[in-house]
């Protein structure tokens, strides 16, 4: 199975990834997630990285398309992988897309959750509020007004490649307004027929 979720900041990617990693099996590959690792390290990529993020725009592609270029590679990716986060430019889908050539291995399906732009301000705050409350650390880019420049770098370089994978994969749109336990449920229905594939 190998995936791509799609949507804005706050939509609920990784919320859903984590579900589908225990029900299929598959790793999750958060670009978001291995570069705060990255930041948190302070390796050269995480000093590269750590003010643009804070700043809410987005690393540069080269970055980016590298660290996935090596997370791929990992063993435990031969069954596949869901991508969340990236691709975040048609750079990097194109980019993505030579990486798998290569392999000569294909996605299966891109998923993009729709949702009220308008929502999920209030979905960021709530996020920061909840690890607070649990004792964790908040992400420094969950502020409101981080969250207008990740919005303002989702609408401008992300949002074209729902059009990018019309054109070259099939595209499912779905609702991410829904409750969770919803999202997930129309989520299983159109991944199951990619439970099978596991590259040998
Ligand atoms: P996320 O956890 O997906 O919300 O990502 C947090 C931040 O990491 C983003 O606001 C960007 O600064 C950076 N980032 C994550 N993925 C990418 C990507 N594919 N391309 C560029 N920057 C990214």
């Amino acid at each position: 199975m190998r995936i791509i979720l799609l949507g804005p900041p706050g939509a609920g990617k990784g919320t859903q990834s984590e579900r589908i990693v225990e029900r299929f099996g598959v790793p999750q590959l958060s670009t978001g997630v291995m570069l705060r690792a990255a930041v948190a390290a302070g390796t050269p990529v995480g000093l590269e990285a750590k003010a643009i993020m804070e700043s809410g725009g987005l690393v540069p592609d080269a970055v980016v398309v590298g660290i996935v270029a090596d997370r791929v590679e990992e063993p435990d990716c031969r069954s596949g992988f869901i991508l969340d986060g990236f691709p975040r430019t048609v750079a990097q889908a194109e980019a993505l897309d030579a990486m798998l050539a290569e392999k000569d291995i294909a996605l299966d399906t891109v998923i993009e959750f729709v949702v009220d732009e308008t929502a999920l301000e209030g979905r960021i705050a709530k996020r920061a509020e909840e690890t607070a409350a649990k004792g964790q650390p908040v992400r420094k880019d969950d502020t409101p007004e981080v969250f207008r420049s990740r919005f303002e770098a989702y609408v401008k370089q992300t949002a074209p490649l729902s059009h990018y994978y019309e054109g070259t994969s099939h595209l499912t749109r779905i609702d991410g307004m829904k409750p969770i336990d919803e999202v997930t449920h129309t989520l299983v229905s159109i991944l199951e027929p990619y439970r099978q594939t596991v590259e040998s």
